[in-house]
């Protein structure tokens, strides 16, 4: 990873500003698009601008072939999301972390030219637990997991397990582990409850799952739930539960300076005008000869499309004609996680000087897994409180009764000096239309198994990309790029 320099910071804070404006012309450099106004024509058009939509265009951009992007918010990026901090830092409102096995996405950041620092993972860790609070250290011998001995002998048992049982998963077709309908037809709750003694394991369970899906045990199935953890590596080392959770050697390892809104506002600022704001796509229209993208915007002829946006979003687009039963059916049973990030800032990182890494388990909500997000130069403080399935559900009607529960929870576990943060932000990510939920779809019994290869198969001219298509690090940012890389091989190879 590159260091951290002066100029990367000073370019971090003109990121954080809104400094990269991205206007809706044609760019003039290389094979662009070509037609009039209001309909334009072009080798490819890639619906979305997340990570994903951005690869696949940089990547095409890259071997010759013309691109239009169309973008249905009025900035990149999608999940990830830069919140302006005093001093030109930022928050990270949407994915933030980046860690060991995730390739692509450390190869994207060095290519960009953009700075990682390392997750503080020293000092206490705190642990809730029926309204007491205890500490541990921080990466210390059981990673992420409390030391609690009423649950560490199920969590040795269920984490050894879910290793194990996710190594039979083929990460390119979970549908044929020998035991996939099996586990496809319970969800991860159901073996959960099967394979565990202290109801503490299950709440300890669920707050994690708040954290990594949105969601709850119950929501996904055990072959998704196993599918996951198989993705959490890469060719050499096979994904394991703790790369997961973990920050040291986990997926929680590394952050970006500028926050990691910057990689795509960096490739998006290279795209230039192929890259469309504001331009929702409404109906995408199959012929024998091409596609035809229509958004509020403008309209592209191409010849192929990438469609690189989260399955319950494509769901909502009008396709002519209808998209086959099998990927409809997916696409209806592919809802994205509940979840709600809320940061307190603070004048510094007051827990440090008190021997507190920031970090929390807690039992109860409605923050249950809370990170230390301060700034690499640490000259001002962040608490982060993952708020997330039924939790989210529970306070994601009422955002300022939300602030006020987090900051008290954070006075219990870090003390009075949490009372006074300068500014508390709630990114609720079921309100964004965009998005409709994070960070993840949640696959129930029978999807992965019914569909199949619905995930991700190019219906004729059509072809899927997102971190929902993605095999390794599915759900992650790293996924994400690869399925962009992907969908776009796809489209050169055709
Ligand atoms: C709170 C939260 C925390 C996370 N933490 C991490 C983390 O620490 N590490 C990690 O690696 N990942 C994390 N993630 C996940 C990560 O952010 C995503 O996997 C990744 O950003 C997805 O990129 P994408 O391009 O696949 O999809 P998106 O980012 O969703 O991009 C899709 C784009 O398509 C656009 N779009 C949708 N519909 C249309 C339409 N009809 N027309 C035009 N445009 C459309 C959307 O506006 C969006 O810009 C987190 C996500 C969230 C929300």
């Amino acid at each position: 990873m590159p260091e951290l320099s002066r100029r990367q910071l000073v370019s971090g804070a003109a990121l954080a500003a809104g400094a990269v404006v991205l206007r809706p012309t044609l760019a003039a450099a290389g094979p662009g698009p070509t037609g009039g106004a209001g309909t334009v024509t072009a080798d490819v058009v890639v619906v979305g601008a997340g990570l994903a939509g951005l690869t696949a265009a940089r990547t095409l951009t890259a071997a010759g072939r013309s691109v239009v992007v169309l973008e249905a918010r009025d900035r990149v990026g999608g999940r990830t999301l830069n919140h302006p901090l005093p001093g030109g830092h930022v928050a990270d409102l949407g994915g933030t972390w980046i860690g060991p096995t995730q390739n692509a996405v450390a190869a994207l950041a060095a290519e960009l030219g953009l700075a990682t620092f390392e997750q503080v993972d020293v000092g206490q860790a705190v642990y809730y637990r029926d309204g007491v609070r205890t500490t541990y250290p921080s990466g210390g011998a059981t990673g992420g997991a409390p030391p609690d001995p009423t649950i560490l002998p199920d969590l040795l048992a269920v984490i050894t397990l879910v290793d194990e049982m996710s190594k039979s998963v083929p990460v390119g077709a979970p549908w044929t582990a020998s035991n996939a309908e099996e586990w496809d037809s319970q969800t991860f709750d159901t073996w959960l409850r099967e394979h565990t003694v202290s109801p503490q394991t299950r709440k300890v369970a669920s707050a994690a799952f708040n954290a990594l899906f949105g969601g709850e045990g119950r929501e996904i199935s055990l072959l998704y739930a196993l599918w996951y953890v198989a993705c959490a590596g890469d060719e050499q080392n096979p994904g394991t539960f703790e790369r997961l959770i973990d920050v040291q050697g986990g997926a929680q390892e590394r952050r970006f300076v500028d926050g990691a809104q910057s990689l795509s506002l960096r490739m998006a600022g290279a795209l230039g005008g192929r890259v469309h704001l504001s331009a929702p796509v409404r109906k995408v229209t199959q012929t024998a000869n091409g596609v035809q993208v229509a958004s509020e915007r403008l309209s592209v002829t191409a010849s192929h499309a990438i469609l690189a946006v989260p399955p319950t979003l494509a769901a909502r687009i009008e396709f002519d004609p209808p998209l086959p039963t099998s990927r409809d059916h997916y696409t209806q049973r592919s809802p994205q996680g509940r979840l709600i990030k809320v940061e307190a800032i603070y004048a510094r990182p007051f827990w440090r000087e008190a021997g507190l890494s920031g970090a929390v388990v807690s039992d109860t909500g409605p923050g249950k897994i809370c990170y230390d997000v301060t700034p690499a130069d640490g000259s001002l403080g962040g608490l982060l409180a993952f708020v997330g399935g039924d939790e989210a559900r529970r306070w994601g009607d009422d955002h300022e009764a939300l602030k006020t529960a987090v900051v008290a929870q954070f006075v219990t576990f870090f003390g009075p000096q949490a009372a006074s943060p300068s500014e508390v932000v709630v990114q609720d990510w079921s309100d964004e239309v965009w998005s409709r939920g994070a960070p993840v779809h949640l696959l129930g019994p029978g999807a992965l198994t019914q569909d199949r290869e619905a995930i991700w198969a190019p219906v004729g001219r059509l072809h899927w990309a997102g971190t929902e298509t993605a095999t390794f690090w599915h759900g992650y940012m790293d996924g994400a790029i690869t399925s962009g890389r992907r969908a776009a091989a796809e489209v050169l190879g055709s």
